[in-house]
C-alpha cells in the first residue's frame, strides 16, 4: 500500500488546518435552533493533504481519458473536448428547464432530430428518455400505443433473441409485456426457422440489435422484418451501439419501425458511473402521431448530452461520420485476428464493432494446477494499465471476453493492447498463479463483485 492510499481520516492530526483566517471583526449570530451543537467531524489536515487526497482519488479511477477502455457493448469512446466546451456555454447551460421557447435551444433539438433521422432512416425522434433502457421502455410503450390505436388489444408478447442485451427483456417486462425468446444459430445469428412458429396475432413485435451483441450483422434482417410485419408486429431496434453502422446502413432501411440511440455511447458523452445519458427514440412515419402520447420524463431530457451529440455530428460531418463507422469495424477485426492464436474465437466470421473470445486457448491448467479464467485475464489487464473488456457476457459462452476498441484508438494503442494480451496468455500458460493473484498494483484487488454491486459501502466509519 502506498502512503497516499490511506484515507484522509487516517492522515488527520489533531489541530492541523488547511486555512488561516484573521480574527473576525464582527460575528453573525445564527438563531439557536440552526446552530450546531458540536463542531463537525472533519479530518484535520493541511491544504496540501487535501489536494493530494482528491488528486490521488481521481487517479484511482480508470476512464477513457486515462487509458484504453475496450468494454464491449458499452462503446467507451474518446469524447472530444470541444463537446464539453459547447455544452458549458452559459447561453446553453444557463437556460432554465421551463424555458421552452429559447430559439437557440429549439434549433439544437430540430437540427439533432434531422441529423439522427438522416443517420437512422427514422422520421422523427423524441428526446425525453434519459438512457438506453429508458428509451426501450418508451419505444415499447409506443409499440403498445400503436396496436391499441388500431383496436388491437391482444398483442402482449415481445420476441427477444437469446443474445440480447439484458435491458431488452427487462424493459419488456416493465412494460407489462411477455418475453418470448428466439434462439440463435451456431453462427451467432437469429434462427429464422425458430422465429417462424413464434409469430402470430398475439405478437406486439420483436426487439433486435444489429449488429447483435456478438458484434455480428444479422444478415437475414430483411426476411425477419417481412415475417414480423406479416403477422402484424413491429420491429424495435436497440441502437445503443450504432458505431459501426454510422453512414453505412440505416435501421429504417432494414425495416425497423421504432428505435433508440444511446447518445452517450455512439455520439460521445462521458458515461462512466451511471450518467448522464440520453436515449432518444425514433419512429417511422406511421408512428409519428403517437410520439406526443408517451411521456416518460420531465422537461426535455438531458439537454447537455444532446448538445454534445450535435456538436460531435457537426464536427465530423457526413464523410467522417461514415469513416468512424468503418474504423470501429476495422479496429475490432484487427484485434480479433491478432489475438485468435492465443484466445478461443468461437465465431470466426468478420465482426462489426465488437467481438467475443471464449477464454484462453492455453489456460495453464495441469495436474493439480487450476487454469486461468476470463476473470483472471481481466484482473491482470489492470496491472498493465488497461481497463478490462466486458466479461461473462454474452452468456452464450462460458468464458466470454467481449472486446470493443471503438474507432477513436490509434493503431499504436491497439498494438500495445495486443502485446499485453499476448503477454498475459504466455503468463497463463507458464504460471497461471500470476493471474489468479492479479491485480497486484491496484488499491483493491478482488472484492466480492455481487456484494460490491448490491450493497456498496461507500463511506468510512471508525
Ligand atoms: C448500453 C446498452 C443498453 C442500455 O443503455 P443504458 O443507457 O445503460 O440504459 C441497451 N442495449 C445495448 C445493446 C447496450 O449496449
Amino acid at each position: 500500500m502506498k502512503y497516499y492510499d490511506k484515507l484522509i481520516f487516517e492522515l488527520s492530526k489533531e489541530g492541523r488546518t488547511g486555512y488561516s483566517l484573521r480574527e473576525p471583526q464582527a460575528r453573525v449570530c445564527l438563531p439557536e435552533k440552526l446552530a450546531r451543537k458540536e463542531a463537525p467531524e472533519l479530518p484535520q489536515v493541511s491544504e496540501v493533504d487535501v489536494v493530494r487526497h482528491y488528486t490521488n482519488l481521481s487517479q484511482m479511477n480508470f476512464g477513457v481519458d486515462t487509458g484504453f477502455y475496450p468494454l464491449g457493448s458499452c462503446t467507451m469512446k474518446y469524447n472530444p473536448k470541444i463537446n464539453e466546451e459547447i455544452a458549458a456555454m452559459p447561453a446553453f447551460a444557463g437556460v432554465h428547464p421551463l424555458q421552452e421557447d429559447v430559439q437557440g435551444v429549439k434549433e439544437v433539438y430540430e437540427g439533432l432530430d434531422k441529423a439522427l433521422a438522416a443517420i437512422t432512416g427514422m422520421a422523427h425522434f423524441t428526446f425525453l428518455p434519459c438512457a438506453g433502457a429508458h428509451g426501450e421502455l418508451t419505444g415499447l410503450m409506443l409499440m403498445r400505443a400503436y396496436h391499441e390505436s388500431r383496436g388491437d388489444h391482444a398483442r402482449k408478447k415481445v420476441i427477444v433473441p437469446d443474445s440480447a442485451h439484458g435491458t431488452n427483456p427487462a424493459s419488456a417486462a416493465v412494460c407489462g409485456l411477455e418475453v418470448v425468446v428466439v434462439k440463435s444459430k451456431a453462427d451467432g445469428l437469429v434462427d429464422v426457422e425458430d422465429l417462424k412458429p413464434l409469430l402470430g396475432d398475439d405478437i406486439a413485435g420483436i426487439m433486435m440489435t444489429n449488429p447483435n451483441t456478438l458484434g455480428l450483422f444479422e444478415r437475414d434482417i430483411k426476411e425477419i422484418a417481412k415475417l414480423v410485419h406479416g403477422c402484424g408486429g413491429l420491429l424495435y431496434y436497440d441502437g445503443a451501439n450504432m458505431n459501426p453502422l454510422l453512414g453505412v446502413v440505416r435501421p429504417g432501411d432494414m425495416g425497423f419501425d421504432i428505435m433508440h440511440l444511446n447518445l452517450h455511447k455512439t455520439f460521445s458523452t462521458p458515461h462512466g458511473g451511471g450518467g448522464p445519458g440520453s436515449g432518444p427514440v425514433g419512429v417511422c412515419n406511421k408512428l409519428v402521431s403517437l410520439l406526443d402520447s408517451v411521456h416518460t420524463s420531465g422537461f426535455h431530457g438531458n439537454f447537455g448530452v444532446m448538445l454534445r451529440a450535435y456538436t460531435y455530428i457537426l464536427m465530423l460531418g457526413k464523410q467522417n461520420l461514415r469513416l468512424a463507422g468503418k474504423l470501429a469495424t476495422l479496429n475490432a477485426n484487427y484485434i480479433k485476428e491478432s489475438l485468435k492464436d492465443a484466445y478461443k474465437l468461437p465465431i470466426a466470421s468478420v465482426c462489426k464493432h465488437e467481438f467475443v473470445f471464449d477464454g484462453l486457448i492455453d489456460d495453464g491448467a495441469k495436474e493439480g494446477v487450476q487454469g486461468a479464467t476470463t476473470l483472471d485475464v481481466a484482473k491482470r489487464l489492470l496491472d498493465y494499465g488497461f481497463h478490462a473488456p466486458t466479461i461473462y457476457f454474452p452468456m452464450l459462452f462460458h468464458q466470454s471476453l467481449m472486446i470493443e476498441p471503438t474507432e477513436t484508438e490509434s493503431k499504436e494503442t491497439l498494438d500495445g493492447f495486443i502485446e499485453v494480451m499476448h503477454k498475459i496468455a504466455a503468463e497463463a500458460a507458464q504460471d497461471p498463479d500470476i493471474l489468479h493473484q492479479a491485480p497486484h498494483n491496484t488499491p483493491i484487488g478482488r472484492p466480492d463483485e455481487t456484494l460490491a454491486a448490491r450493497q456498496p459501502v461507500l463511506k468510512w466509519e471508525a
